[in-house]
């Protein structure tokens, strides 16, 4: 069994600053604080050194 690939979503606007990370879509793709575009990333594996 292969776990799901994490994924960062996070707000365009960087002024709003909205983001989270999880396995899962977003509904709609939207940004639940400004209604803004989300963008999507690979989360950062885990272990990485911050
Ligand atoms: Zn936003």
């Amino acid at each position: 069994m292969v776990k799901g690939k994490r994924l960062t979503y996070y707000c365009i606007d960087k002024a709003c600053g909205f983001k989270v990370t999880n396995n899962k879509t977003i509904d709609g793709m939207s940004c639940p604080d400004c209604k803004g575009m989300i963008g999507v990333r690979p989360a950062a594996p885990p272990g990485q050194k911050v």
